[in-house]
């Protein structure tokens, strides 16, 4: 079974008492223990925040019965895209293919998005797509990044209340690194954030961690 987080082994025997004699309260778990009902409140506390256990008042506690796969999808519902967007870096789109070369590895990040007089979003531009521009022999200072971008409307974007799982599945679609974070504005997308595969292990890790 797939869980969360590790029980210890008094979250595991509370949760073997609960599932017996459900609903039971905490003063009845402690005594069955031979321990005080305070020395018990922080694992209750864990074993309810992780979904384990549920509590109702004057009734005490109760299994719910949730399996651990169960658990793990309940709580990727409840990633967004922003608990886990990074800073955008942004270009203009007058900018030379040789400046936004520079501008990656100052930034240190594998995806730049375009923008044009507006701040508005116009493109998208790659690792790949940088390095495209460069096998030939042109020079790469008077290539402007808007002839080889990948440009709107073929751009995905994403919203910072959208599911974090539905970003994944998009980059695993599209085959792309990264998604700009975006805001409608009147005449166009706003760009907010930036969701890339990073992001997306980051927030995997995440539902390992005992927190
Ligand atoms: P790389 O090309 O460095 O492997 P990607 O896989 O992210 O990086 O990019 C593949 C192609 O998809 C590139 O041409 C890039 O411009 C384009 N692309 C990247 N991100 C997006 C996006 N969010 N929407 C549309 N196209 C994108």
């Amino acid at each position: 079974m797939v869980r969360k987080i590790e029980l210890n082994n008094r979250q595991e025997k509370i949760l073997q008492i609960v599932k017996d004699n459900g609903p039971i309260t905490g003063e009845n778990i402690a005594e069955r223990l031979n321990l005080t009902r305070a020395t018990l409140r922080p694992d209750l506390a864990i074993l309810t925040m992780a979904g384990f256990l549920d509590a109702r008042p004057r009734v005490g506690y109760f299994y719910t019965g949730k399996s651990g796969t169960q658990l793990l999808t309940e709580n990727l519902m409840k990633i967004y895209v922003k608990d886990y967007q990074a800073i955008p870096v942004v270009v203009r789109e007058n900018v030379s293919v040789y400046e936004a070369i520079v501008t990656m590895f100052l930034e240190d990040v594998g995806t730049l998005f375009v923008v044009d007089e507006h701040s508005h979003l116009a493109g998208v531009l790659s690792r790949k797509d940088l390095l495209r521009a460069s096998i030939g022999k042109q020079d790469l200072n008077a290539i402007p990044v808007n002839i080889i971008m990948t440009r709107m409307p073929n751009i995905t974007v994403c919203e910072k209340d959208d599911l974090l799982i539905d970003v994944a599945k998009n980059l695993i679609e599209k085959q792309i690194d990264a998604v700009p974070v975006v805001k409608k504005a009147e005449t166009g997308y706003e760009v907010t954030g930036r969701i890339t595969k990073t992001s997306i292990a980051k927030a995997f890790v995440s539902l390992a961690d005992d927190d």
